[in-house]
């Protein structure tokens, strides 16, 4: 399957990651849309958050983003969900974003 988040996952792609745990990977934005931009990303594909009904799954992404989240925001941010490509969803492997503080790019 060539989805870009499995191969980060796998190793076959850098990525600064900031976090894991066994069901769950944290890293780095690429293009980060604020000071704070991390995708917390589980380890087994799914499309979207849609189709991610494996509770242990779910269970440990939001473990993770919730960790991450505390260690590199003041405990403010904002953790959004793209769903399907017409509401923005760029890659269809599911992950939340993290993000917090200035936007970059706007003015
Ligand atoms: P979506 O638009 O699907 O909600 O979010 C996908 C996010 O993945 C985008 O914010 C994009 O910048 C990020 N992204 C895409 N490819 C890569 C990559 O190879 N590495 C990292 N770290 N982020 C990526
Ligand atoms: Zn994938």
């Amino acid at each position: 399957m060539d989805c870009v988040f499995c191969k980060i996952i796998a190793g076959e792609i850098p990525a600064q990651t900031v976090g894991e745990n066994s069901q769950a990977v944290a890293f780095k934005d690429i293009n980060p849309a604020a000071k704070v931009h991390i995708l917390v990303v589980p380890k087994q594909h799914t499309k979207n958050i849609s189709e991610l009904t494996d509770d242990a799954v779910l269970s440990g992404l939001f473990a993770l983003a919730r960790e991450v989240a505390a260690m590199t925001t003041n405990g403010e941010f904002r953790l959004q969900v793209n769903t399907g490509a017409s509401e923005g969803q760029s890659v269809f492997h599911t992950h939340l974003h993290i993000l917090s503080g200035s936007p970059i790019g706007a003015a």
